[in-house]
């Protein structure tokens, strides 16, 4: 067994157990984004709320596997108080290590290196990346309830 898995299975079961941000908000200012991925029966929805060009607030709720859940969680920590840039090139690094491609900032991904595992598991590739496809959308502007696409 190598560190990474360790840190894969270490990150993935706190996350699960104990979800950060977890809860809808009917506060206004939030822009939500819910996304089901069939395949796997995950469904989760994502608020952020963004001021002067900072997502300063995500919350999320769903159901899903312990990928989806703990990643929609670690998400929510990782981005939280950053400008819409960075975020948005975190999560393309996040893309790029769950797709076992090189990432340009390892640091800013923080607890999130923890999915680099998932490159191993293509079947899982969706359950990891679901949150974030969700902030990304938010962050893109989009928003309302869509199935993820392949
Ligand atoms: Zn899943």
């Amino acid at each position: 067994m190598n560190s990474i898995n360790d840190l894969y299975r270490q990150v993935i079961m706190e996350h699960y157990r104990s979800p950060r941000n977890k809860g809808l908000t009917s506060e206004t200012g939030y822009i939500s984004l819910r996304l089901k991925n069939p395949s796997c029966g995950d469904d989760i929805t994502v608020q952020a709320k963004v001021e002067n060009g900072k997502v300063v607030k995500i919350r999320h709720e769903g159901t899903g596997c312990s990928i989806c859940c703990s990643s929609a969680s670690v998400m929510s920590e990782v981005l939280k108080d950053k400008t819409i840039e960075q975020a948005k090139s975190i999560i393309e690094d996040y893309y790029n290590l769950i797709k076992g491609e090189p990432v340009k900032d390892e640091e800013a991904l923080d607890e999130a290196i923890a999915y680099q595992g998932v490159a191993n598991f293509p079947a899982r590739v969706k359950c990891a990346t679901i949150s974030w496809k969700a902030i990304g959308a938010i962050l893109e502007g989009h928003t309302g309830e869509q199935d993820v696409e392949e």
